[in-house]
């Protein structure tokens, strides 16, 4: 049989051998960071090191990067550790942002992907309490890229705080924090190459923030714990070969993608593309098969040795129909038929072929079977 073909890079990426070999390098120091002889002054190096390369990556300040254990702590610890009273995320966040606040309201997006600014800033208007608003830079399941420095604007006219989760932008599109306009930023280092289990959230100077963790006075007092030195290196040695990257490698994907759905829309007329019209990250592809669960979809690829995702919603192994098709006005059961494929550092036209030669014969299950 042939290898087996990863398409699942919004999930996570395989880790590029040159931060995996960083990693190895800095598990063979010894000392922790907060300690003050040599081996513990070698330790606060690397990581200090490793800060500057991934501030100068994202275009930060220094003393602005808060490591944390992911994305899904450093949305915790933006959408409570600001302590705002009143919280606005947009319908199509990840459950780390949408989950954070029982009292969270939603901004509507249009059909297109695309947040609703009007919303908002009516939303806004309509309540002067001190506000924090929440958009990610680029959805995980449609890739559509969202206006994030027009909504920080209008956010910062309200006096409200501007959060971004910029996870699936961070190597796939351009990203300089300060043009960006947010206040925060959380950005996570396994979907760009580096380990699961270290992120980092960017926290402009004017913020106070208080720590979700009781302990240590890490991270200048706002990350308690003992910092993850080696997933640290590899965070910012990703960062650097995918930043570095990225230009050349998102028309690479650019092309991979577009060749995919141009076959979709040949061999399979009743499949339904999502978020083509808006701007979207190069590597991603959400497609649905009217009629044909996206379990099924996925199982059945799965069996031709070709991974892709149902939807976002499947962190417990189950598929539920998914949050951000439904806030894009997608009916239940067109969005219970959508996978999403993406694309990444290793993918290759080989793989569109493998892909399409196990996708496009699905057809619904008979009644008669
Ligand atoms: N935000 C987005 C948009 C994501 O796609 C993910 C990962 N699924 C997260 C946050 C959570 O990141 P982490 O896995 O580092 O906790």
């Amino acid at each position: 049989m042939n290898p087996p073909v990863y398409m699942d890079y919004n999930a996570t990426a395989p880790v590029f051998p040159a931060a995996a070999a960083a990693m190895g390098e800095a598990l063979k120091i010894a000392g922790n960071p907060s300690s003050v002889h040599r081996y513990g002054r070698g330790a606060r190096k690397a990581m200090e090191d490793a800060r500057e390369r991934l501030a100068a990556a994202i275009g930060a300040q220094l003393p602005a990067i808060v490591f944390t254990s992911g994305a899904t702590e450093a949305n915790n610890l933006a959408l409570l550790g600001t302590g705002r009273s009143r919280i606005l995320v947009s319908a199509i966040e990840h459950d780390s942002v949408r989950g954070v606040s029982p009292t969270a309201e939603l901004v509507p997006v249009q059909r297109s992907g695309v947040v609703d600014l009007a919303a908002l800033e009516r939303m806004l208007g309509a309540d002067r309490r001190p506000a924090l608003v929440s958009l990610m830079l680029a959805n995980n399941e449609t890739g559509v890229v969202q206006p994030v420095a027009e909504a920080a604007e209008i956010a910062h006219r309200y006096g409200a705080l501007l959060h971004c989760d910029a996870v699936q932008a961070l190597g796939r599109i351009a990203l300089d924090v300060s043009a960006l306009g947010a206040d925060l930023v959380s950005l996570s280092a396994h979907k760009i190459g580096g380990p699961a289990g270290i992120g980092a959230l960017y926290v402009k100077d004017h913020v106070t923030l208080k720590p979700l963790l009781a302990g240590g006075g890490q991270e200048r007092g706002r990350r308690a714990g003992t910092e993850n030195l080696s997933g640290i290196v590899g965070f910012a040695a990703a960062a650097e070969i995918a930043v570095a990257r990225q230009p050349d490698e998102a028309e690479r994907l650019r092309a991979l993608r577009d060749a995919l759905e141009a076959r979709i829309q040949a061999e399979r007329p009743d499949a339904v593309l999502f978020g083509i019209e808006s701007p979207r990250l190069a590597n991603t592809s959400c497609v649905a098969l009217p009629g044909i669960a996206a379990e099924r979809q996925v199982i059945a690829l799965d069996l031709a040795g070709v991974a892709v995702s149902a939807g976002a919603a499947c962190s417990s192994g189950k598929v539920r129909a998914s949050a951000v098709l439904g806030a894009m006005g997608a009916p239940a059961d067109l969005a219970a038929s959508a996978i999403r494929v993406s694309l990444g550092w290793q993918s290759r036209a080989e793989d569109i072929d493998r892909f399409m030669a196990a996708w496009a014969g699905l057809r619904k299950p008979s009644l008669a079977a």
